[in-house]
């Protein structure tokens, strides 16, 4: 067998899992198709050591660190089959290549799917964001406005007025918010627009946010959110792996999936708090618990 290991997705979560192999001395194969999450941001924030550093200089920088390790390679394809027989698993990619090895570890993230509003797609990443953490302090003191409605508006909004006094809320359509939290923007002077959302339009001052009854609205950002995440669970449920309720691969502490030999870990394998630092730390313990199952087999074998 040329690889023991198969990574599959090759960002945060996946290069971070190929350097514990590689230190382990592992003959892993990394396979991405290249397009990881936050490309559209300029800058990732909140990574320990990388703080403002653009998403492809990090992952160049984790590619060029894993140099000194021969045992790691990289093919850029994408994975459109997995199977599993006697315990190996069979990976099959659209480049018509099969590679069979003993673990595999997915990391292959999620897509976000986002409001059909003319305008967002555009500036998502740059001035729409999505989570104070990784872009709220670039934003702090600025007039900033909130396109959300419901739980997500509520959890959001006292994070943003944490960072920001000068805050908009738009819920584009009928507001579904408590009158708790109503009373709460009142008191904090958070202003609370129904109007449905016409366009969002890129203006050298930020954002203009046009509503359908004629109005615009300029802010100097936008917190939003995708309308759903789309878990690039495909290989997982060739597999047979259990999913949660939202479509993440279910795992255990280590990042075992319910298939013997599959690991999941990055924003496929939970629900909240995507970030590249936590999808990071998950890759390496999926790695360590990959490493240590085939430690555990050899030695079980060779008694
Ligand atoms: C706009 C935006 C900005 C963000 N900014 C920040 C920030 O500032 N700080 C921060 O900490 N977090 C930020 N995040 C969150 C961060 O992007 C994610 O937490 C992180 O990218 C998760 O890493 P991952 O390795 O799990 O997945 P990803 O980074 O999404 O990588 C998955 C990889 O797998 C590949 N892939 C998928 N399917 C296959 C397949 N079948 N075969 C081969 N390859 C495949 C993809 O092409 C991709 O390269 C941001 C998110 C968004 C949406």
């Amino acid at each position: 067998m040329e690889y023991e290991v198969a990574i599959i997705g090759g960002a945060s979560a996946g290069l971070s899992a190929a350097l514990a192999l590689g230190r382990s001395n592992r003959r892993t194969i990394v396979i991405d198709s290249g397009n990881p999450r936050n490309r559209p941001s300029p800058h990732a924030h909140n990574v320990f050591t990388r703080d403002n550093t653009p998403p492809l200089e990090i992952l160049k920088i984790a590619k060029s660190q894993l140099k000194p390790y021969p045992t790691v390679h990289f093919s850029n394809a994408y994975v459109k089959e997995a199977s599993r027989k006697n315990g190996l698993i069979t990976l099959l990619t659209d480049k018509e290549e099969s590679i069979t090895v003993r673990r595999l570890i997915l990391a292959t993230g999620l897509t976000d799917l986002l409001p059909d509003i003319k305008g967002f797609k555009e500036l998502w990443g740059t001035k729409i964001v999505h989570c104070p953490y990784c872009h709220g302090y670039e934003l702090k003191d600025q007039s900033v406005g909130i396109l959300m409605n419901g739980k997500n508006a509520e959890h959001i909004t006292p994070m943003v007025l944490n960072l920001n006094k000068s805050i908009q809320l738009f819920t584009n359509g009928k507001m579904d918010l408590s009158s708790q939290f109503k009373k709460w923007t009142k008191l904090n002077n958070i202003t609370i627009n129904e109007t449905p959302v016409a366009e969002l339009v890129d203006d050298k001052k930020g954002i203009q946010i046009k509503l359908s009854d004629g109005s615009s609205h300029l802010v100097k950002g936008l917190y939003s959110r995708s309308v759903k995440y789309k878990f690039h669970n495909e290989l997982a449920i060739q597999l047979g792996c259990k999913l949660t309720e939202e479509g993440a691969v279910q795992v255990d502490e280590m990042y075992s999936s319910s298939v013997a030999g599959v690991y999941a870990a990055g924003d496929l394998s939970h629900g909240s708090a995507h970030q590249v630092i936590i999808a990071a730390a998950g890759g390496a313990k999926a790695a360590m618990a990959c490493n240590n199952s085939m430690i555990m087999e050899d030695y079980e074998r060779a008694k």
